[in-house]
Parts: C-alpha cells; structure tokens; sequence
C-alpha cells in the first residue's frame, strides 16, 4: 500500500532518488514467510523505510544527490543498514538530499528540489528534506537522515514531523559519506515520536568499525515514553528566542511552554551567551572537514570520471569541476582557506576553541536543567528559489540548530502547530545521551 501511495503522490512530492520496488517487495514477502512459519521476526518486521542517499546500500545506488556519485552503487551496507535488515525492516528507497547534505533546502541536489508537502511552492528544508518529505506525504512511515548541522530537526520541522539528532557516538558512522566527521550523525524520522523511538531502539549500540562509536548499554527508548514529566527542569534560552525569529513562529513556541507547564515542569529564562558565535564556527569546522573528506572525489577511486583529459592533473580538475555543484564547489573554497597555513590559527583554530566554549555553554545548563527548549527554524518554510542565490541568507536559517552539533549533544524537533498552514517544529535538546529525557518530553507533549 506504501508503494500505492508513492505511485499517486510521487510526482508532485519528489521525495525519492531510488526506489527498490522489486526488492522491499521481496524483503515484505521474505517477512510474511517467516511470520506464517511462526518464525521470530525483529521490531521492524515489514515496515517500509525509506533512506537518505548518503547512506550506503548495498546493490542499491547512493548518490549523495550529487552527479559525482550518480551511477555509484556500494558494495555493502552502512551498519545502521544492517541493523534495519536485522530487525526485518525493508528498505524502500533512497531519498533526496542536498548535495554531500550542503544546504537547508534540497535546492542543491543534482536532481530535483523535494516540495514541501503541505506547499508545494515551499521548500521542504534540508539536507534530509526527501526523508521528511516522505514522511509528512504518507509515502513512509519511517525514515533516516543525517545531521551535521541540522539536517534532520530543520526539515522535519519544515515538514512537520518528528526528527532526532542523536548524541555524537551514540549511532554508527560506518557507511554514512561523510561531510564533517566530527558533527556528523544519523538520524531517525518518523509521524511521531514513538516511530522514533522504535528505530532508535534499531539503530543504536557500539560498532567496532567506527572509531567514534561509544561503549554503552543498549537502552529500550520505548520504555521511557510512558513516565510523565512531573518536576522536570526547563531552560529557555533567550539567545534563541531573538529578534531574529520569527514572531510567530515564537508564539508558537510559547504556547508549546504552557502545555509544558500544565504537564507539571518548571520552566526558567536561560542564557547561552556563545550562540551568536556558532554560526561562523560550524561554518568554519563543517567546511573545513569537508574540503578534506570531499577530496578523495578525484576521478580515480570511484564516482564520476571525467572524459576530457590529457594527463592526471586534467582529470582530478576536470573530474572535481564538472562533478560537484556550486554549493559544493564554495564549501572546499572556503574549507581548504580556513585549513591553510598561515589562515590556520586565525580560522580554524580559533573556531575549534570558541566550540569548545559552546560546549562549556551546554555542559554548565545541563549541570542544573534537564532540557533546553526553543524553535527548531527561526523562519516558516520558504519559497523555492528565495534562498538557493544568496548562500547566507540561506546559511542563516541554520542559527537554531548548528550549536547542539557542535556540542555533540542530542536534539528533537517535535511539530508544535502550525502559522498559515505551514507547520512549526519546536526543539528539545539534551544532554549527552539523555535521548530518553527528551523522547519522554516530545511523547507527553504531543
Ligand atoms: N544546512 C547545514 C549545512 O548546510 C546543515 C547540513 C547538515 O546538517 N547536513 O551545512
């Protein structure tokens, strides 16, 4: 029925690079065999997901929604993959994205554009913007994405569906085309926040092949839904609530607050002062790790090569020029100045040290409140087109959520309403590994 669905819908939406019809077709029958066998089957038996196109798949094409990875089909599964497949889900398809997840907007795929669902005229944010799209369109019930800077929570919010960023280390890397490693996370999407909470019950747990994975006990995240939130202490940082956002979208937020209240927590006016720092400091981290991850695109390993060459030089530039995009294009421009010697110390260090005082900002809240709440987006959803000429304008939209990467910490954005029809997402984040906190929060709000 999710493949009806996709049928009648999919034009309109364009949420997907790849569909594996024939396979999750397979996958479904490979289920029902097993159930009337009266065979075990995992927590995700015959539910359709659907993935980001940054996340290996093996014999299925993962482009990163770039021309440069347009015919690249991997040779295996990402662990999270893995850890799907293990628990009977079945994967669907593969969504759209903004190029190597450069962007707010999915404007930068090589593609096409995802269309908000509740607008067609709007944007349906990004990077992860196919993945929330297919969600809010009913063409999935769940999906994953990933985070670097916001790439989940801004689109589902846009969407109007739940999306978590977990903490760093918390779901493995292995397989996922890296960005910026060290921001970098996978995320799950879905309808609502128990959705979440299955698949993050999926996805999680150390894994040997990625050095950044943490040792920790699994945790069964559908189990904290159930407590209420009596007592529970809540920061409103007042950095994010500036003149910068929108009226309305902050009405909302506030409303969200006095539900909160009702429900018995306690809520107090907090200050993050480095916030107005962390825009120019993810910018700065995020393309610095890019220039260096992006480079092994050069027309020899794999992707897209070149036909116009002479000699090995002409077909690293060649390849490199007509294989990425603009955005692309501008983030290893900017990250290979930053990472330079001689503007080093000026850029990337010192951005490295003012993240480390964005963290201290977290650390020190979190030592008296559970959670922080605000907006997930300063703005609505925005017209396609309005951004994709003016990249910081577009960079702009991002303020809310890049801070919660460079800490490390983990974040949900759960809708709270809507302003014109369009929907709002507000953003609940916690400390390291306090996933239970903040899934318990979004599960009584909502
Ligand atoms: N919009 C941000 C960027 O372009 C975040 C992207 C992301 O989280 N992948 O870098």
């Amino acid at each position: 029925s999710y493949l009806d669905r996709i049928e009648k819908i999919e034009d309109n939406i364009e949420a997907f690079i790849t569909l594996d019809r024939e396979e999750a077709l397979k996958a479904a029958e490979e289920v029902d065999r097993k159930i009337e066998n009266g065979d075990k089957v995992g927590v995700l038996a015959g539910i359709p997901i659907a993935i980001k196109d940054n996340i290996s798949t093996s014999g299925l094409k993962t482009t990163c929604g770039s021309k440069m990875l347009e015919n690249y089909i991997p040779p295996y599964d990402a662990t999270v993959i893995e850890n799907i497949k293990k628990e009977d889900g079945i994967i669907i398809g593969k969504t759209n994205m903004d190029e190597f997840a450069m962007g707010s907007s999915t404007e930068t795929s090589y593609f096409k554009t995802t269309k908000n669902p509740y607008d067609l005229n709007k944007v349906s944010g990004g990077s992860s913007g196919g993945s929330a799209a297919a969600i809010a369109a009913c063409e999935v019930p769940l999906a994953l994405g990933s985070e670097t800077g916001g790439s989940v929570r801004q689109p589902a919010s846009f969407c109007g569906v739940v999306g978590l960023k977990p903490t760093y280390g918390l779901v493995s890397r292995y397989g996922v085309v890296s960005y910026a490693s060290s921001l970098d996370q996978v995320g799950p999407l879905a309808k609502d926040v128990e959705g979440i909470a299955l698949l993050l019950n999926a996805i999680t747990g150390y894994d040997e092949k990625d050095s950044t994975s943490i040792k920790k006990d699994k945790v069964d995240y559908l189990k904290a839904l159930d407590e209420d939130i009596k007592g529970m202490k809540i920061g409103l940082p007042k950095e994010y609530f500036s003149e910068n956002v929108d009226e309305k979208v902050k009405g909302k937020i506030l409303e969200a607050v006095e539900v909160l209240k009702g429900l018995g927590a306690e809520v107090e006016e907090i200050s993050l002062p480095y916030t107005e720092y962390a825009l120019a400091c993810y910018y700065i981290v995020a393309n610095g790790e890019a220039s260096s991850n992006l480079s092994r695109f050069d027309g020899v390993n794999f992707g897209y090569r070149t036909d116009d060459y002479s000699n090995l030089e002409e077909l690293y530039t060649n390849t490199r020029s007509e294989g990425f995009g603009e955005e692309v294009k501008r983030r290893i421009m900017v990250g290979t100045y930053v990472l330079s010697s001689g503007y080093y110390d000026e850029y990337y260090k010192k951005a490295q040290q003012v993240r480390t005082l964005i963290k201290n900002d977290f650390k020190k809240t979190f030592e008296k409140y559970d959670i922080i709440l605000a907006p997930t987006s300063p703005i609505l959803p925005f017209n396609i087109g309005d951004k994709i000429e003016d990249p910081l304008s577009m960079y702009m939209s991002d303020v809310l959520t890049v801070s919660v990467n460079l800490a490390g910490v983990c974040a949900l954005s759960v809708p709270c309403g809507y302003v014109e029809g369009l929907p709002v997402g507000l953003q609940i984040i916690g400390d390291s590994f306090e996933e239970e906190k903040i899934l318990k929060l979004a599960y009584n709000y909502e």
